[in-house]
C-alpha cells in the first residue's frame, strides 16, 4: 500500500495537530512553519498528489476548498485586510507534501510576487 501523507496521518490522529475546520471532504490546520501571522492549510481528505493530478471530477471539490478558505479568512478577520491563496506544484514551486493543500496566508502586509 502507498505511504500515507503527513496530512492523512494528521487526519487519522497519528500526528498531533489541531484541526481548526472539518467537514465530510475537507479539513484545515495551522501550518507548523508559518510564513506569516496567519498561515492555514486547507486540505481535501481525498489524497490527490499534485494539482497536475486533478480531473474534471475534482472541480466541485476544488471550488469547496476555495470557499472554505474564504470562510476561514473571514472567521480569522483577515477578509478585509487581505490574504493570499496559493498552491505549490512540484519542485520549482518547492512542494514538499504530495497531498494537495491550499495555503491561506495573511495577517500582515505580504511581499509583492
Ligand atoms: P508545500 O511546501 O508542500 O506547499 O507545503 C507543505 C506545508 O506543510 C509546509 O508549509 C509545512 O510547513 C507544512 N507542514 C509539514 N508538516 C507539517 C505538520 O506535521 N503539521 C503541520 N501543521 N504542517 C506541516
Amino acid at each position: 500500500m502507498e505511504e500515507k501523507s503527513i496530512f492523512e496521518m494528521i487526519l487519522n490522529k497519528e500526528i498531533d495537530s489541531e484541526i481548526i475546520y472539518e467537514d465530510d471532504e475537507i479539513f484545515a490546520i495551522h501550518d507548523i512553519n508559518p510564513v506569516a501571522p496567519i498561515h492555514v492549510l486547507i486540505i481535501p481528505k481525498k489524497k490527490i498528489k499534485t494539482i497536475n493530478d486533478l480531473t474534471q471530477d475534482d472541480a466541485v471539490l476544488i471550488g469547496k476548498l476555495v470557499l472554505t478558505a474564504k470562510n476561514i479568512a473571514k472567521s480569522l478577520r483577515i477578509d478585509e485586510s487581505g490574504y493570499r491563496l496559493l498552491w505549490n506544484t512540484n519542485k520549482d514551486a518547492m512542494q514538499t507534501v504530495f497531498h494537495i493543500h491550499l495555503h491561506l496566508i495573511g495577517g500582515t502586509m505580504l511581499k509583492e510576487i
